[in-house]
């Protein structure tokens, strides 16, 4: 059927299909894995309206009236420097050129804060399908291209993937194309929350955003997706996100008549996880299959 909207999916993390509703929001649902714990839309957009949405920031089919679905942070930037500054400590002190992409730089805070602890003549490039975003990080001196991750032709020392991992509906898939682009012996470094740890939809601190965000792991599932592409943990780190500065940012957004939970600011299991993944030996070698 050409006009089809939707489609039934089985798990994205484990395959199978067993799962129980878990989330409404904006008349899609999140279902809940019952194997593995995932969380995912489904049914899910089709794959060219989940295209077009990342272009736009808006699915075109869902009327919840937001266009605008985010804008730069700029204290975001001290914020990585700091956090980044600690969990590669090792690279930073080595003062060596190095090369890092971001995939989904957005308005390229990420790599304002790479920027500022790579040695000068290091290559740092942020990649965004987003073109309001773009030209605002290009404005601002930022090498930012605007593509997809299949348009990169070069390999790098360092790839990143920061906010993003809700998007990408096959995360196995979009490792095999991020190792391509890996230079050997090369790192993964990946941020997202821990949804899919969450034992209800309440404890979630602001929204889902459903459909822009397609799916939702715990910290097990990212070790699944990382060990089955062949990458191993090198650090991670857990960081709250429910302080009080969430908490206040909730409230304005309930007032607007946004589909919040107030509901446990301070004791919410929610975590920001921060992970740093290489290669495993063996797989530099190719002797893991796919
Ligand atoms: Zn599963």
């Amino acid at each position: 059927m050409k006009d089809k909207k939707t489609e039934l999916i089985s798990c994205p993390c484990c395959k199978k299909s067993e799962s129980y509703p878990w989330a409404v929001e904006n008349g899609f649902t999140a279902v809940k894995c019952l194997n593995c714990g995932f969380v995912y839309v489904n049914p899910r957009p089709v794959e060219f309206l989940i295209n077009d949405a990342v272009k736009t920031g808006v699915h075109s089919d869902v009327d919840h009236n937001r266009t605008a679905i985010a804008r730069r942070v700029k204290s975001n930037i001290p914020l990585y420097e700091k956090t980044i500054g600690e969990m590669y400590s090792d690279v930073w002190s080595e003062h060596k050129k190095i090369s890092w992409l971001d995939i989904g730089a957005g308005y390229g805070e990420f790599i304002e804060a790479i920027s500022r602890l790579a040695t000068s003549d290091s290559k740092i490039l942020g990649i965004e399908p987003m073109k309001p975003k773009v030209e605002n990080a290009l404005k601002r001196g930022l090498n930012i291209k605007e593509c997809y991750l299949k348009d990169i032709n070069e390999q790098f020392d360092y790839i990143s993937l920061v906010n993003v991992f809700s998007h990408i509906p096959e995360f196995d898939v979009f490792l095999i194309e991020l190792k391509k682009i890996l230079a050997p012996g090369g790192e993964f470094f990946m941020e997202t929350g821990n949804i899919g740890d969450l034992s209800s939809y309440k404890e979630v601190p602001s929204e889902l955003d459903l459909p822009d965000h397609l799916v939702f792991a715990g910290e097990e599932n990212i070790f699944t997706f990382l060990n089955n592409a062949g990458f191993e943990i090198v650090a991670i780190k857990r960081r709250r996100k429910d302080g009080f500065i969430n908490f206040a940012k909730s409230i304005i957004k309930k007032m607007m008549g946004r589909q919040i939970t107030l509901a446990l600011p301070y004791t919410s299991k929610y975590r920001s996880l921060l992970i740093r993944a290489k290669l495993k030996k063996s797989t530099i070698n190719g002797s893991i299959n796919e």
